[in-house]
């Protein structure tokens, strides 16, 4: 059972990513973030950054934290997303495969105790960043309609919610 948790439990959880404390995670040393794109950062229908985005990427760099937007969508997606906030990103990014959180943590040029893995997705963000031993903050989804892998993603990750709410493992404030 600790197995399931090593796993799949983010070290936080937020309503957003507007809730990040950018400033705590510098001052513990975080250096990089590595970002999911779709109902992470925008619904996964929106082509286009939001105003409020912008300048969520604009704090990270002002604090000198490097930004990767890391992805399993196509490079038509993920490309034009991030060239229009001037940021690295990784399409196709096969995750919760390692490499491409190996390869970000490489250009960035960073420890993987310096990044802080994002994303709305239990099965594919959190657990992909856990395997690589990396710090995990897990976010509801900006939208709630998905695609049919991502729903059947969904029931186990309620299941899991379940497990590591009986055992007593969530910290975090739940409505
Ligand atoms: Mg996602």
């Amino acid at each position: 059972m600790g197995m399931i948790k090593n796993y799949f439990m983010p070290n936080e959880y937020v309503q957003s990513i507007f809730q990040i404390d950018f400033q705590k995670l510098s001052a513990s040393g975080v250096k990089g973030i590595v970002t999911d794109l779709d109902n992470t950062l925008v619904g996964w229908d929106e082509a286009a950054p939001t105003e409020a985005v912008k300048n969520w990427f604009d704090k990270a760099r002002a604090l000198g934290i490097t930004v990767t937007i890391v992805s399993n969508n196509n490079e038509k997606r993920v490309g034009s997303f991030s060239k229009s906030l001037n940021v690295d990103y990784i399409f196709k990014a096969k995750k919760p495969r390692g490499r491409a959180f190996d390869r970000a943590a490489k250009s960035m040029q960073l420890d993987p105790s310096e990044i802080v893995v994002i994303g709305d997705q239990m099965l594919t963000d959190v657990f992909g960043g856990n395997r690589r031993g990396l710090f995990t903050i897990m976010v509801v989804p900006v939208k709630q309609t998905d695609g049919f892998i991502t729903k059947f993603n969904r029931m186990i990750e309620r299941r899991l919610l379940q497990h590591f709410r009986k055992k007593g493992y969530i910290t975090w404030e739940e409505n």
